[in-house]
């Protein structure tokens, strides 16, 4: 019995969002004229341009930022809260300007902020956010930072510093009193005793890194009310963690802030108007249905938020709250995807036409094993998969010992793998087939580095669907690990017996075979790495509509001059070097150091991920 050739659609419908479908085997953007990804990679690189390729699709930045708003202000108006709904996006989930530019210009209409954690950070919001939306200040601060606040209130800007401990409340209130300067809004960051979940989940709870506990709160209105201060203090803020994946702390949290700010509110903080949820929405990740990575919906979030807040606020006989959100990985991670090709496949010498049996003289067990391999069918393929696996260790062992040669022991490999291979085509009912899926798994050399494009596979163990961009029409057969082409043992993604990854047999002879990691837009570019110094991707940005499709900004990867120079070479001194080298050699005759110095150059001017592992 054969498998019904169902083809795998990598549980888009888990994970896309309706963001993407296929069509004609293709993945396609689902919007306006439907294009496929693969015609967007295929122009890109008709220009030229190699190796991986970050996409970027605006259109899904507005979706993200509308359905925040519509979803808050949905259920503002269904549980009549009285307060406003407002939001920052969190600058350290994406700071590069490909990403920000999109943000700032589809955030304009609704009013959105953003929110910075370090002076860099504070120095990008106070350039390009837009008048009118607020900005936030998180992380530690010393005293250059908080006079950037100050001139930034001066600019204009609706900015609020949060503080995180006592001393920079301290500094705040010396240098107001100093100058004379008008006040930036005083947010305070309160440690919730609610902590967080998932491999992110530090940043709440009582041993957290950042927040005043009660007794440092009533220490900080006081101080404020003392230098007559206390209605610059205008915000609470807690944030439990990221990718939250239930919904129960958060809704701890609410409860413990809520009645925090009626209590403040109660102390005579009039102006305390605003409670700042942080960020933490999560994004689904999840190939799989069944295990899915977060359970619960947006509307769940902001219903509870409204719930909560508004019964605490009218239990304590206090005004609404305005809310503010910083979610940051919501917002960007859709946005961006990433297309690496597949430069070689590494098993595929593991086909009968690579047996190179003798013609006599086979080893008793080898020639068993052929015979395992030709009679093997549906009904006795449990046993004879055994009995070829039992063999291949005796084989080993003889090849260890001695008494079999190097073409016994590739014999006994490709035979193994090809009864594995026949084993799971014609017996559906293995138990055990993953973990032979796994034996036979094929090694796919792709084109990018994991350190550089998903840093949290990395050091997380985060993972992002991937799938290819074509040939989805037929069923991929094969099990999958990826390898990435850094030097690194850690650069690769193993074939998971629990959420197996299959591929398809490809010939890349026949042509290209392009892999796409979706859901890479938050946090991975700027926690990418340089190791073996392979640097951030080409990226392009990509409008669609009912036409086609646009390409702009596009953006080649740093050259290898550029790489050196980005690590304090002086890449004049490199050049020099190379060209003092060339010239002294005795093995390149003195007519071609020329052309060999300008090939050399060439290379410099183009980008360290390869082209191609073959010469063709
Ligand atoms: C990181 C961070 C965020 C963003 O978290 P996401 O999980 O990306 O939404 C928001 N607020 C603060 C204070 C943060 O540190």
């Amino acid at each position: 019995m054969r498998h019904k050739e169902t083809p795998n659609d990598y549980g888009l419908s888990v994970w896309g969002g309706d963001n993407f479908t296929i069509e004609n085997g293709r993945v396609c953007v689902n919007i306006g004229s439907h294009p496929a990804i693969l015609d967007m990679v295929t122009e890109i690189r008709s220009d030229g341009y190699r190796g991986p390729l970050l996409i970027r699709l605006p259109h899904l930045v507005d979706k993200q930022i509308e359905k925040l708003y519509s979803t808050f202000n949905k259920a503002r108006k269904e549980y009549k809260y009285s307060g406003k709904f407002r939001a920052v996006f969190p600058l350290k989930v994406n700071q590069f300007p490909g990403f920000i530019k999109i943000l700032i210009e589809k955030g304009q209409r609704y009013g959105y902020g953003l929110e910075a954690g370090s002076k860099a950070e504070l120095i990008l919001a106070m350039a390009y956010n837009q008048d009118s939306a607020p900005i936030t200040v998180n992380g530690f601060k010393d005293e250059e930072m908080i006079s950037l606040g100050f001139i930034a209130k001066e600019m204009g800007h609706d900015i609020t510093l949060t503080i995180e401990g006592l001393g920079e409340l301290d500094t705040i209130l010396e240098m107001q009193k100093k100058t004379g300067d008008p006040m930036p809004n005083i947010g305070i960051r309160i440690r919730l005793h609610t902590a967080g979940m998932g491999i992110w989940g530090k940043s709440g709870g009582i041993n957290s890194k950042f927040g005043l506990t009660s007794t440092e709160l009533m220490r900080a209105v006081r101080l404020l009310k003392e230098s007559g201060q206390l209605s610059s203090f205008t915000m609470i803020h807690f944030h439990i963690g990221s990718q939250m994946e239930d919904i129960a702390p958060l809704k701890r949290a609410l409860r413990e802030a809520g009645n925090i700010y009626a209590e403040l509110r109660k102390m005579g903080a009039d102006n305390l108007k605003s409670i700042n949820l942080g960020g933490g929405l999560g994004v689904e990740y999840s190939q799989d249905a069944r295990s899915k990575s977060v359970s619960y919906s947006l509307q769940e979030v902001a219903n509870d938020v409204m719930f909560l807040l508004k019964s605490i606020c009218e239990n304590k006989n206090v005004e609404e709250p305005d809310i503010f959100t910083e979610s940051g990985r919501f917002i960007a991670a859709s946005h961006a995807l990433l297309i690496a090709p597949v430069l070689e496949l590494f098993s595929q010498e593991y086909n009968e036409k690579a047996l190179d049996l003798k013609e006599k003289g086979n080893p008793p067990l080898v020639s068993e094993l052929y015979d395992l391999y030709r009679t093997i069918n549906e009904k006795n393929a449990a046993e004879y998969l055994h009995d070829s696996l039992d063999h291949m260790e005796s084989l080993l062992t003889l090849f260890d010992l001695g008494y079999i040669d190097l073409q016994d022991r590739s014999n006994t490999e490709i035979l193994v793998h090809l009864i594995i291979k026949k084993a799971l085509d014609t017996a559906a009912h293995l138990s055990e087939r993953n973990q032979l899926q796994q034996r036979i798994q094929e090694k796919y050399l792709v084109n990018f580095s994991l350190f550089q494009s998903l840093p949290d596979y990395w050091g997380l163990g985060q993972e992002f669907p991937v799938m290819p961009l074509d040939r989805l029409e037929t069923k991929p057969t094969r099990s999958a690990s990826l390898w990435d082409i850094t030097c690194d043992s850690d650069g690769e993604i193993t074939f998971k017996t629990k959420r197996p990854l299959f591929l398809h047999d490809i010939n890349l002879m026949d042509g290209n075979y392009f892999l796409a990691f979706f859901l890479v837009g938050a946090y991975q570019e700027v926690l990418g790495m340089r190791h073996n110094l392979f640097s951030h991707p080409t990226e392009a940005v990509v409008e669609i509509d009912d036409e086609g499709y646009h390409i702009r900004d596009l953006k080649p990867s740093a050259s290898l001059l550029d790489i050196l120079d980005d690590i304090d070479y002086d890449t004049t001194d490199v050049q020099r070097q190379l060209k003092k080298r060339i010239e002294r050699s005795e093995l390149i005759p003195e007519d071609k150091r020329q052309d060999v110095l300008a090939e050399l150059y060439l290379y410099l001017s183009e980008n360290s991920y390869l082209k191609t592992t073959r010469l063709v």
